[in-house]
């Protein structure tokens, strides 16, 4: 899966729609401290499913909504949109969006999912809100700190073999 093209709108820092084009490669964000360069990765891994607060950097779901600033209002809604291209050359745009009091929702290609058929999406493509192939700050410390059972996960998630482990919890929930 290659991905192509990132929209933000309302999302922690990025107040107005900023869009973003990913080309094929290594892309490197930088920029001065605190000009949102970690938010865009969060951006990344918020519209595969990340949820979970340390990830974010956030206390709660709702804190990736522009908070307001002393010149600006605060948002009640943040979006982000995803444009990909997956391996049969297909295009794909995954849409999350999260409201004020009313949670978070996914969209793909214009019709609603639940957040697990995001999660089998992107696990199946060998990428993911937990993706090696996103690095950031801290990651490179952290892998070497890793217990094993979480080094297994990440190796197993750069083979590409992380969406068979979502399917098995999944049917023995059955
Ligand atoms: P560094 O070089 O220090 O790592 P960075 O470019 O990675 O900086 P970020 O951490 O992405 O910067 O951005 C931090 C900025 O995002 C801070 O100014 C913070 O106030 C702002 N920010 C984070 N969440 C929100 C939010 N919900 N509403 C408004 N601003 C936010
Ligand atoms: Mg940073």
């Amino acid at each position: 899966m290659e991905f192509r093209k990132l929209r933000l709108s309302g999302f922690k820092s990025f107040v107005e729609p900023a869009e973003l084009r990913i080309e094929p490669g290594l892309t490197g964000v930088v920029g001065p401290n605190g000009c949102g360069k970690s938010n865009l990765l969060e951006a990344i891994r918020w519209v595969m499913g990340e949820n979970s607060p340390k990830s974010m950097r956030s206390g709660g779901m709702e804190d990736v909504i522009f908070a307001g600033t002393a010149t600006r209002p605060p948002r009640d809604f943040a979006e982000v949109v995803l444009h990909a291209r997956d391996d049969g050359g297909d295009e794909l745009d995954v849409v999350r969006r999260i409201e004020r009091g009313a949670g978070s929702a996914y969209r793909v290609n214009g019709r609603d999912v639940r957040a697990k058929d995001v999660s089998l999406i992107f696990a199946d493509a060998a990428t993911g809100a937990h993706s090696p192939a996103l690095v950031s700050q801290g990651k490179i410390a952290q892998v070497i700190a890793a217990k094993p059972t979480e080094r297994r996960m990440m190796l197993e998630e750069a083979a590409g073999i992380a969406g068979l482990h979502v399917r098995r919890r999944d049917a023995e929930l059955k």
